[in-house]
């Protein structure tokens, strides 16, 4: 009886309950920190031999240094007993083990993927979130945008009604159904407040990969428009989470009034100076940047994971998530910039551009954005993917 396991198991699930003959026990993991997939087990309390048992069934079909912080894995136990395990990583790749009566048979699942490219073209009449929705792509099209334009655009602040985007995106697609977002290759933005911004994904000589503007400006700057990285707020957002966002001088920041657990952007490379928490303040991170610049970050729900005084960070990386705690009359992020030991406004102040493209490379770059940019103004969405836009699973 090992036809089709995974339905005889949602089939037995079913007629336990009426029978309440065998107990079905599922547990569901992620590889956490310095964790084995072994000491992962372990921690699941699957016994011993069974630990050892699926390690050995996986022998030569997982290669276990491949294994990563946030896999996820499902034990299902069916009176004490391991009957089956699955381990994913990615949205591509899985593994199995099965029960197959006294021994454990360890498989790869591989799920057939093919790559678009697609335009997506959003118009904002509430939110970017029921824009996505309206449009008939995943929410996560907000992250993907907010990601490439963080240099110039805060997808929190500076979103205005009737604001249009549209992006050549790749789509990782499994039978017809969208599993997530690639890499952006150009998009554009035109904004009431912001203007109209427009970005190329361009590979230099080099091998990376980095955002230049329409003449080879980079479009990257020294700091971040904004601290907060942009997350899925639900259509609240736009009236009850429309971020109170104020600067007063005497109390030397920012206020973004946003929903508890939103991930803290660090706005530059730097270095932490103090993360802890600060009394009034509340769980503080302080960060240090070149240039005599410093960071604040207040009233923080928690800290990721590492940071500590010391630790450098990078641009873009997520040290906290934002909270309500210290002297703080509601879920807010309190961002303070200072220069030369003196507090600034942050959102006045003036940062520098990257590197622009070598001019070696400006033909190369000219001709592949030109094509690009064409494609970006396309208007059918059917010429450029090839198929209509299902919506994404998440
Ligand atoms: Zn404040």
């Amino acid at each position: 009886m090992k036809t089709s396991a995974l339905l005889c198991l949602l089939a037995l699930l079913v007629a336990s309950s009426s029978e309440a003959a065998i107990r079905y026990d599922i547990k569901n993991r992620r590889i956490q920190p310095r964790q084995t997939l072994a000491g992962a087990l372990h921690e699941a309390a699957l016994p011993d031999a069974q630990v050892e048992a699926v390690i050995a069934a996986l022998e030569g079909v997982f290669d276990f240094r491949k294994s990563r912080v946030g896999d996820q894995f499902r034990l299902v136990m069916r009176d004490g007993e391991l009957d089956f395990f699955d381990y994913r990583q990615s949205t591509v790749d899985e593994w199995q083990v099965r029960r197959d009566g006294e021994k454990y048979v360890g498989s790869k699942r591989s799920i057939e993927v093919e790559k678009q490219v697609s335009l997506v073209a959003l118009e904002i009449n509430t939110s970017l979130y029921e824009a996505a929705l309206e449009a008939g792509e995943d929410p996560a099209i907000g992250l993907v945008l907010s990601d490439v334009f963080a240099w110039d655009i805060d997808f929190y602040r500076d979103v205005r009604k009737g604001d249009t985007a549209r992006a050549l995106v790749e789509k990782f697609v499994s039978k017809g159904r969208v599993l997530r977002y690639g890499e952006v290759l150009a998009a554009t933005y035109e904004g009431g407040l912001v203007g109209n911004k427009k970005v190329f994904r361009y590979v230099t000589p080099d091998g990376q990969a980095n955002y230049f503007q329409e003449d080879g400006a980079s479009a990257k700057k020294s700091f971040l428009k904004s601290p907060l990285k942009y997350a899925h707020v639900t259509s609240g957002y736009g009236s009850r989470f429309h971020p109170v966002l104020q600067y007063v001088k005497n109390h030397n920041g920012v206020d973004y009034g946003t929903p508890i657990g939103t991930p803290v952007w660090a706005v530059a490379d730097g270095t932490v100076v103090q993360a802890g928490n600060a009394g009034a303040a509340g769980n503080m991170v302080v960060l240090r940047h070149s240039n005599g610049f410093e960071t604040q970050y207040m009233h923080l729900s928690g800290f990721a994971q590492g940071v500590r005084a010391g630790l450098r960070v990078s641009q873009k990386q997520v040290i906290a998530y934002s909270g309500n705690t210290g002297r703080s009359t509601g879920p807010h992020l309190h961002f303070g910039l200072k220069r030369g030991g003196q507090y600034t406004n942050p959102l006045t102040q003036k940062f520098p551009r990257a590197d622009p493209l070598p001019k070696a490379q400006l033909p190369d770059f000219l001709a592949k954005t030109h094509e690009l940019a064409q494609q970006l103004q396309a208007v059918s969405v059917a010429a450029v993917a090839g198929q209509a836009p299902a919506p994404a699973a998440k």
